[in-house]
């Protein structure tokens, strides 16, 4: 166990009704009573002031819990200290109780408290951080699953027939004279390989709940992009949150269709391209198709294909396009048969198709796959290509044994299989891996 006890301000900043500072560790109780007016009780939310025990000085007034350990989000002594959620009093609070003894905790640092005191295992407090940034209901299902360790508990059933295995081959190995009694291998690791790869062939569908589908809506002028995108925004009766994009200054909208979160590229470009010259409509497309895993082309299909519509089309190579042929109110006069994509005949004006675009927009990412809502789907690219290490020493394992090649060989690989497994729940993971996975946390967590 660590002997520091860690603080930190554990709601965001900013103007709210309440923030708290967190601390956690063995001197939690003591730093707080230092600066509280009260006596702290377990697991009692008791009232009272923080005071600057220098200068006697009343910071604000609040609400402190106590939580003693074991029974704490990290094991430890862990103490809350609900205050007035403005800036100022959150950072004074944390001034103080630093002076008083607290260290500043580091990104995820509770979260990690909480794995390393076997709490919680490695892929259940991944799940921490998915629940804090899931953008629709399914995102959050999947989040709070990993976190109860659903994915933990198919792991365990698969490392305990490796190891079942592993046990039987070395027993084999380190007593050959001694009658060791015959098993069945290959049907238990062949099992578990079937297993390996229902857990791998759900971790795209999985990945796309989790992170959502970058998408471009890109088509020339006029046809209909923004009429489209308004219906798409009004229509997702969840329209999620505007979350800070990944390139600088923009903002992204999330439509939430079906429960996939698409992660709209560059909406400000649809609405603002009117005005510009057409050749800097083309630049923002090229760039919006750059950062998009996924493609909405939308085509007038009440006029013959022009060549604004060609320049686009050429920049559509090597990605993943379905076509909105829409103004389908109007008679049809464009010819799009030849062109390589998928499409959907729907009028923005009108509404008609809609239902239709979206469920093929749904199919188009999640690979025609369908899913039971309450699947267990791998939806972290860590877990995702440990579970392919782990794969491919078990078809290595099990090639060896059928070429006859001694046990020693097999034991190799299936320890190298149950490793890789171990790194998802981290039984097996160096502090290097520890430090990347919790360093995209956010202080207080
Ligand atoms: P953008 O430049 O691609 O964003 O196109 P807009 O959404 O601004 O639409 C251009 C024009 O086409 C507007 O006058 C729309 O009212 C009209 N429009 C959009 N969708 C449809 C449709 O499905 N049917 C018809 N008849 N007109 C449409």
């Amino acid at each position: 166990m660590y002997q520091d006890t860690i603080a930190a301000i554990s709601t965001p900043l900013g103007e709210g009704g309440i923030g708290i500072v967190r601390l956690s560790g063995g001197d939690a109780a003591t730093i707080a009573a230092k600066v509280f007016t009260r006596h702290l009780s377990n697991r009692r939310l008791v009232y009272g002031h923080i005071i600057d025990p220098a200068t006697n000085e009343v910071i604000d007034e609040v609400l402190v819990a106590y939580m003693a350990t074991p029974h704490t989000y990290t094991r430890e002594d862990v103490v809350e200290i609900n205050c007035h959620g403005g800036p100022l009093p959150l950072q004074r609070i944390l001034e103080l109780v630093l002076r008083y003894g607290a260290r500043l905790a580091n990104p995820g640092e509770f979260t990690l408290r909480a794995f390393l005191n076997g709490r919680i295992d490695l892929a259940q407090a991944e799940s921490v951080l998915d629940i804090v940034r899931a953008k629709t209901a399914a995102s959050l299902r999947l989040a709070v699953d990993g976190l109860g360790g659903r994915l933990s508990q198919a792991l365990k059933e698969v490392r305990s027939q490796l190891m079942g295995v592993l046990a039987y081959l070395t027993a084999r190995i380190d007593f050959p004279e001694d009658e060791v009694e015959e098993q069945e291998v290959i049907p238990k690791l062949e099992n578990a390989r079937e297993q390996l790869r229902e857990l791998i062939s759900s971790a795209e569908a999985g990945v796309v709940y989790r992170h959502g589908v970058r998408t471009a809506i890109v088509g020339r002028t006029n046809v209909g992009k923004s009429s489209l995108l308004n219906r798409l925004l009004r229509q997702s009766r969840a329209i999620v949150t505007d979350i800070p994009g990944t390139t600088r200054d923009t903002l992204e909208e999330v439509v939430n269709i079906k429960g996939v979160p698409f992660v709209l590229i560059d909406t400000a470009g649809i609405v603002q391209s009117k005005d510009l010259v057409e050749s800097l409509g083309i630049e923002r497309s090229r760039k919006a198709i750059e950062q998009a895993d996924f493609i909405l082309f939308v085509i007038d299909a009440s006029e013959p294909l022009r060549n604004a519509d060609r320049d686009i089309i050429h920049l559509l190579s090597q990605k993943e396009v379905l076509m909105a042929a829409n103004k389908s109110d109007l008679p049809p006069k464009a010819d799009l048969d030849n062109l390589p994509w998928p499409k959907v005949s729907i009028s923005a004006l009108t509404g008609a198709g809609l239902v239709e675009l979206e469920q093929r927009m749904v199919e188009r990412v999640l690979g025609g796959k369908v899913f039971a809502s309450d699947a267990l789907l791998v939806s972290n690219p860590r877990h995702k290509s440990a579970l392919e290490r782990a794969q491919s020493h078990l078809e290595q394992a099990l090639a060896d044994i059928e070429a006859q090649v001694p046990d020693d060989f097999v034991t190799i690989d299936l320890t190298a299989a149950l490793n890789a497994l171990g790194e998802i729940t981290g039984e097996t993971v160096t502090d290097e891996l520890l430090e990347t996975i919790f360093s995209n946390f956010c202080i207080g967590k």
